[in-house]
């Protein structure tokens, strides 16, 4: 910097100035012109070797100039630190019209919801919880159930056969059998799980669904035990109104055979579109061991009695919530599943 700047030279600087974007570089700028080695600063000693007739005058500039770059750092300085300190508030910002993160709490799905209101009600009665496998034998599936060859639930089409010779088990009662050949009565066991069978899925069926075995062996177990058993079963599942009913029916593993009625909760009996205009709405099977089924596992038919029911999870849940669709229980669409949240727990 010569020592005869002029104010465009001073306004350059002060440009300069202004364009810087960090305190850093602000920081060297400023030592550029007005540090030791500064060029104002030399500029400033070397007045001395101006004639002294001009000496004051430009001192006079001089620090006017310096004055101006000092006014134009400082300036620049305040403008960074606000931008920095507007940049930071930005960030940490709160913007109340934003949705908020909503944390989401999870549930059960309602037919676990459902089989666990069920095991409630059985282990409250007495019973214990057994399981099986859900890939079984012909065996334990049919045969020992008093199901031979010949019976159309074996038929092809309603079985899934696996290739290792085995299949999947198309109802629960096969841990009757598995429980029943290990131990002695008396026994009461409540048994849920998958089973499966060859069904085109529509509005009433899957090709997976869920049940529910209930077996009670012991000396001298009448229809009379079952039906107290079952009127407990519908009215703490539905409510303490409801009535049951029972209709005689077949099954091969069971003698005499009942469907299950459970009173409509709309109309109370007298009729209703939801119950097609019976009153009644079918729950589940039932009956009394076959002697056959006591004899595949041992036991004496003349001693031992008992019943047994089956009840399909999916159905108590349609009837429970009035669903019409069974498919929507598997669609795994969230505005459904998010409706039964927390119906039972
Ligand atoms: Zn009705």
């Amino acid at each position: 910097m010569l020592i005869n700047m002029t104010d465009q030279d001073v306004q350059d600087i002060i440009d300069q100035i202004k364009t810087v974007r960090t305190v850093n570089e602000l920081q060297e700028l400023k030592s550029k012109y007005l540090g030791k080695q500064g060029a104002l600063t030399v500029a400033m000693k070397k007045i001395r070797e101006v004639s002294p007739d001009k000496r004051k005058d430009l001192g006079r500039k001089l620090n006017l100039y310096k004055q101006r770059i000092e006014e134009a750092v400082e300036d620049q300085r305040n403008a960074l630190i606000e931008e920095e300190r507007e940049r930071r508030e930005a960030a940490h910002r709160y913007d109340v019209t934003m949705p908020g993160a909503r944390r989401e709490v999870g549930a059960l799905h309602i037919i676990s919801q459902v089989q666990e209101e069920v095991q409630e009600i059985f282990l409250g009665m007495g019973f214990e919880l057994a399981v099986g496998p859900e890939m079984e034998t012909s065996y334990y599936n049919f045969e020992a159930l008093n199901t031979p060859e010949w019976h159309p639930s074996r038929d092809m089409h309603d079985t899934f056969y696996l290739s290792n010779g085995k299949l999947l088990r198309t109802h629960t009662s096969t841990v009757q059998i598995r429980v029943m050949e290990k131990r002695k009565p008396p026994l009461a066991i409540f048994s849920p799980g998958r089973c499966y069978r060859k069904d085109t899925p529509d509005a009433t069926h899957l090709p997976m669904f869920y049940q529910v075995e209930v077996l009670h062996v012991d000396k001298n177990v009448s229809v009379a035990h079952l039906k107290g058993t079952l009127e407990i079963l519908a009215k703490r599942l539905f409510g303490q109104d409801r009535e049951i009913r029972l209709r005689p029916s077949y099954f091969p593993f069971t003698e005499p055979s009942f469907e299950v009625f459970v009173s409509c909760g709309i109309c109370h009996s007298t009729g209703c579109r939801s119950c097609g205009g019976t009153g009644w709405l079918e729950i589940l099977g039932a009956g009394m061991v076959h002697p056959n089924v006591f004899r595949s596992v041992g036991y004496d038919p003349d001693e031992w009695s008992g019943f047994a029911l089956g009840m399909g999870l999916e159905r108590v849940i349609m009837l429970k919530y009035d669903l019409e669709d069974i498919r929507e229980l598997m669609r795994n669409d969230r505005r459904f599943i998010k409706e039964f949240r927390g119906v039972v727990l």
